[in-house]
């Protein structure tokens, strides 16, 4: 008797998979990771099976069979990693196992089926047919003369050849006479690549760069660690060494995958992969249609590419067999999911790459505290073009109101005129971010979150960054009618007119989500400035990302230390990595580069640090604070947040969590709050903050206690949500 044990696809919390089902005769080819239909109480719906067993321990009569196997579904190593997520992250088998179904199946249904070609090759008859003055119509002969040509791969499709004039109706009458045969073949949809810089040729590798591939390919044959960190800046040769490696993984029989953050901001760095490696590399990104993206899944698959590009969701990809696991820019954000399972691709690279035996290679010029410590560190000291890095000079706004310091207005006058380039990066959207009544001081926040609202002048609207609300600017104060308005501080709106003065002629490009609202429009904007000869481009933390600009001759930085004012025990982490990454991408051409840095804080470490280009003095600060308030690495932190529309409800449900928290943690376990957080979305919100020495144990203690608690009646209109390893 074969069972399988299938976790049904649906979205419940309480459910306890998996559940046993037996296997027909009919259902023999079924295994571990097969999509199956199985019959669910009153419903059918769609499981994954998790583990085929001989026996069951329910009785032989309580057992039914599927009713039907789906299309093909996923790999059992890709199965046993998206329960480990589920686990790991606190979620639902169902979800986890969501992540590695190939796309457009599971619970969503099926997605767009194969794209069919009809192929057609010369037979005998055909090739004699061009040679013994058998009558020929000017389309099949041409038609023919193709199939036949030198070089030709044999078979073609109609599409092939239409500059022989020849159509498929052509083709269906030359196969009639049996002078062609046709095959149907399923074909790819491949995603159109963007071509960004020149091809990729493949310069010889310096010594550092020759160092740490021989580490990485050292650990890809067995001995040495399996975990590098590739620590040098923009433009010392990272990605080379990432493109020497994955020909080193294919050489051995192996496949890659390479992470990137955001596709949208980092283009250069797949087209290189491309350029290298054609076909060989499947691309999986959420602008894929979903034709494309099921096709890039079934070629990785089947072996047909051997390497993956991606963001996050590309841990999840079934390549076969990787020896290599590139996690690009590993600093960044954007790593984490913030939808349930709240997972980190970067732990979950890590952990790919350990099952498979793989290299894992994260690389950065501003690494995580947490990599800094666990990975061994691979060190790109210096530019490969040979050049320094550009001298930062901070600019303390102590004391200056105007958002443009007067250091910064001449440097710019200076760009303006050499008629150059200059990248100004402020990390806050729209026009200012407050506003409030001149005469009696009333503030303008969201009616659903506690927080202002942002003058946005060209919309003449406020809105609310966090939920989206929008309201007309208002033409008087509804306490005191007073019609002057104060509108305080300064967003990338307002800095993109201030610069449009201080350096017209020069044009000025502004980047960020709100004028880059389309897909593809980052890359236009970015586009243009780059084919300017000169001008500003003024965004968000977009700037300082992916591209690299060779004519920039100034890099500012505004209000540096924004970020670190946030309650967050990254804020240190984030402030260095955004200073440095836009001072380490600047002053990269033969006009070498200057970077400025406005704060009102410029002895915070994060800036100073990050201003001397030293990320390994900020690192060991930053290790030591760490150490002292036990915070990860030092600690793993698990965080739950309980919000509901009603500030009771939440309060007493966040109490309840707390109390089946307390009494079951270990030593070393802290549980911190209840704590307020911000009002939003028109929700109360709490947070608890589990931080434990061990992370299982943690995890574990909070699973059993929101289970304990998730069908009290406490919980009714309350949302809960685990975060493990929030960011
Ligand atoms: P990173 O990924 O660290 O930003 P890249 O690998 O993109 O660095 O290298 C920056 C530039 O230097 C690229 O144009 C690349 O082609 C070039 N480059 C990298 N390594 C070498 C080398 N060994 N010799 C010559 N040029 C190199
Ligand atoms: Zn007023
Ligand atoms: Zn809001």
């Amino acid at each position: 008797m074969a069972i399988a044990k299938v976790e049904p696809l649906t979205t419940a919390r309480a459910l306890r998979g998996p559940f046993d089902y037996l296997l027909p005769e009919r259902l023999a080819g079924v295994g571990v990771g097969s999509l199956l239909l199985v019959p669910f109480g009153r419903r059918r719906v769609a499981g994954v099976v998790v583990e085929v067993a001989e026996s069951s321990e329910l009785p032989p009569e309580r057992l039914v069979e599927p009713i039907q196997a789906l299309e093909a579904g996923a790999p059992p190593e890709l199965v046993r990693l998206g329960l480990w997520v589920a686990r790991e992250y606190c979620s639902t088998p169902a979800r986890g196992l969501e992540l590695v179904l190939p796309p457009g199946s599971g619970r969503a249904g099926s997605g767009p089926g194969p794209r069919l070609v009809q192929l057609a090759a010369a037979t005998e008859a055909g090739r004699a047919a061009l040679e013994d003055g058998t009558r020929l119509g000017r389309r099949q002969r041409g038609a023919l003369e193709a199939l036949v040509s030198d070089g030709a791969p044999g078979e073609l499709s109609a599409r092939d050849l239409e500059a022989a004039g020849a159509d498929l109706g052509t083709l269906r009458r030359l196969e009639a006479r049996g002078l062609v045969s046709m095959r149907t073949k399923e074909s790819s949809r491949r995603p159109a690549v963007v071509e960004v810089g020149a091809p990729s040729r493949r310069p010889r590798l310096s010594a550092a760069q020759q160092e740490a591939l021989g580490a990485v390919v050292l650990a890809m044959d067995g001995s040495g660690e399996r975990e590098l960190l590739l620590h040098g800046v923009t433009g010392s040769g990272k990605t080379e060494v990432y493109l020497a490696a994955t020909e080193a993984a294919l050489e051995r029989g192996r496949g890659a995958m390479i992470l990137v953050p955001e596709i949208a901001l980092t283009p250069q760095a797949v087209s290189r992969f491309v350029a290298r490696f054609g076909d060989r590399v499947a691309l999986l990104h959420s602008r894929l249609t979903g034709g494309e993206r099921r096709d890039e899944w079934q070629r990785l698959r089947s072996g047909e590419a051997r390497i993956c590009v991606g963001p996050r969701s590309a841990a999840f990809a079934p390549v076969r067999e990787p020896g290599l696991v590139v996690i690009d820019e590993e600093h960044d954000p954007s790593y984490k999911q913030e939808g349930d399972p709240r997972y980190d691709a970067r732990e979950v690279a890590r952990r790919r790459a350990t099952e498979a035996g793989a290299v894992l290679l994260a690389g950065s010029a501003t690494p995580r505290p947490e990599s800094w410590l666990a990975l061994r560190r691979l060190e790109l000291p210096h530019r490969a073009d040979g050049r320094a890095l550009p001298p930062v000079e901070v600019v303390d706004m102590r004391g200056t109101q105007a958002p443009l310091h007067s250091r910064t207005m001449e440097s710019l006058a200076e760009v303006r005129e050499a008629r150059a380039k200059a990248i100004v990066l402020l990390n806050r959207r729209g026009w200012s971010p407050f506003v409030s009544c001149r005469s009696c001081g009333r503030a303008w926040s969201c009616p659903h979150c506690d927080v202002s609202l942002v003058a946005h002048k060209r919309a003449g609207e406020l809105r609310c960054h966090h939920c989206g609300h929008a309201e007309p600017v208002p033409e008087s104060c509804p306490d005191c009618g007073s019609v002057t308005l104060a509108r305080h501080g300064a967003g990338t709106e307002r800095v993109e007119s201030l610069l449009a003065d201080a350096v017209a002629p020069l044009p000025v490009f502004r980047l960020d989500s709100d004028s880059a609202a389309g897909a593809g429009s980052h890359l236009e904007i970015l586009r243009r400035f780059d084919a300017a000869d000169a001008g500003v481009l003024v965004g968000t933390q977009m700037v300082a990302k992916g591209h690299d600009f060779p004519d920039v001759v100034l890099s500012v930085v505004l209000d540096a230390d924004a970020t670190l004012r946030f309650p967050d025990f990254r804020a240190e982490e984030r402030t260095f990595a955004l200073v440095a990454q836009l001072a380490g991408r600047s002053g990269r051409g033969p006009r070498g580069g200057r970077v400025l840095v406005q704060t009102i804080a410029p002895e915070a470490p994060a800036i100073a640090h990050a201003s001397s280009h030293d990320a390994v003095g900020f690192l060991a600060g930053e290790l030591e604070r760490r150490r002292a308030l036990r915070y990860p690495p030092y600690s793993h932190l698990v965080r739950v947040e309980v919000t509901s529309p009603d500030a009771a409800r939440a309060e007493a449900a966040a109490g309840a969590i707390h109390d089946a928290l307390a009494p079951g943690l270990q030593d070393g376990t802290e549980l911190l709050g209840p704590a307020p957080r911000f009002r939003l979305r028109a929700r109360h919100r709490r947070q608890l903050l589990v931080k434990s020495s061990d992370r299982g144990a943690g995890v574990t203690a909070v699973r059993e206690a929101v289970e304990a608690v998730s069908t009290a009646r406490l919980l009714r209109g309350v949302a809960l949500g685990v975060d493990v390893d929030p960011q």
